[in-house]
């Protein structure tokens, strides 16, 4: 029987490369369910190929393509986010595979896991923002949740080395981005085309500038939390330029475990499809001789705080968390438009945070209460303020 599989944001980064995966193995999976948010042409060629039995289109100017893509493949047609819900909602599924960008994840993640399927996430908002609310669905209805992001994944890994309660630290490794050792002169110049180059990872631009500022690693020290249920104070971030080593886990006893590999989203993403089997692939074993060395560096904190802001907003808890990755997200978009420069980046993020009241984050509404807040304050931010 093949694996039913829905795929939240096939035509990002994550998505494309899971459907590359389910290409190499006929006869493996069954594509159940696709959707993009603009990209229809691409949603199009790979509705043509999988004949998913429905699709989801979130931008609202792009229903006409949506219509057609439908039309002609004989899928059923779903609109705008609430149809991300629906997707999950009307389709029997093993798998969803979370690969939105941004907050358009969440709902149809903690409704997928209501439902008990169970959970390939991608999406780092889901855990960002609620990751108390997911986790504890997650227990009540018995699902996994197999991380996707090579950090989480390698960590996951690991754990299989060792219980959870038997963990000393966690250690998260961070390329560093295109920007390592770089100081504040040099920071003020950087441009657009600059940030959107990253040495070791392939990735859609929100992350890869995520990924500049340092805040994509503590998004993910915010999630490895969740996921792991490791204080924050335990995890520990670590820079290894070569992204060679994924993570790693140490346990009482002093026993190190890390997880190793090509840099290719390819190999976490197989490894979550088939979980818990491994299926041997046509990927080459990594070259320790060619590679040479592999290094290590303190995270410059001074001149990339947005990883300091990410612990503070963890510590601090409730609200917090959606409010940093809130005003992240609006600060990259006005970079990525080129209304304000890199720098910016977590002077806005700061401005938020000061600014902001917490709360408990009980409730979903709550928490999209905080991030429509954030992003408000975010779009209005201008220097000196
Ligand atoms: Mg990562």
């Amino acid at each position: 029987m093949p694996k039913r599989v829905i795929i939240l944001g096939s035509t990002g980064s994550i998505g494309t490369k899971t459907l590359q995966v389910i290409e190499d193995f006929p006869g493996a999976f069954e594509v159940v369910a696709l959707s993009t948010n603009s990209q229809t042409g691409l949603l199009a060629e790979q509705a043509k190929r999988h004949r998913p039995r429905a699709i989801c289109v979130c931008a609202e100017e792009k229903a006409n393509e949506a219509r057609h893509i439908a039309a002609t493949t004989g899928a059923a047609l779903h609109l705008g986010a609430q149809g991300l819900v629906e997707l999950v909602e009307r389709y029997e599924a093993d798998l969803v595979v979370v690969a939105t960008v941004g907050f358009v994840g969440l709902l149809p993640t903690i409704r997928a896991i209501e439902l008990g399927r169970n959970i390939a996430l991608a999406n780092k908002e889901v855990l960002v923002t609620a990751g108390h609310l997911a986790m504890a669905a997650v227990q009540q209805r018995g699902v996994a949740i197999l991380p996707v992001d090579s950090e989480h994944n390698a960590i996951f890994q690991c754990l299989a080395c060792g219980g959870r309660e038997a963990v000393r630290r966690i250690v998260l490794t961070a390329s560093g981005g295109p920007f390592r050792g770089a100081k504040r002169e040099r920071l003020l110049a950087i441009t657009r085309k600059e940030a959107l180059r990253h040495p070791t990872w392939s990735m859609g631009p929100k992350i890869t500038i995520d990924s500049a500022t340092l805040m994509n690693k503590g998004f993910e020290v915010i999630e490895a939390h969740h996921l792991f249920g490791v204080p924050v104070e335990r995890i520990e971030v670590v820079i290894h330029p070569q992204s060679t080593i994924h993570s790693m886990v140490e346990f009482v006893d002093g026993s190190i475990i890390a997880q190793l590999g090509v840099t290719d989203m390819y190999l976490p993403i197989q490894n979550v499809l088939f979980y818990p089997e491994r299926i041997a692939n046509k990927f080459p074993s990594l070259d320790f001789v060619n590679l040479g060395r592999l290094t290590f560096e303190a995270p410059d904190l001074v001149n990339f705080p947005c990883l300091a802001y990410a612990y503070e907003a963890a510590r601090l808890g409730g609200t917090y968390p959606t409010v940093l990755n809130a005003a992240n997200e609006i600060a990259v978009a006005r970079f990525l438009r080129e209304e304000i420069p890199f720098i910016a980046i977590p002077e806005i993020i700061r401005d938020a945070l000061d600014a902001h009241e917490g709360l408990p984050a009980k409730t979903l509404e709550e928490i999209m209460a905080a991030d429509r807040w954030a992003r408000d304050r975010a779009r209005e931010w201008k220097p000196g303020r």
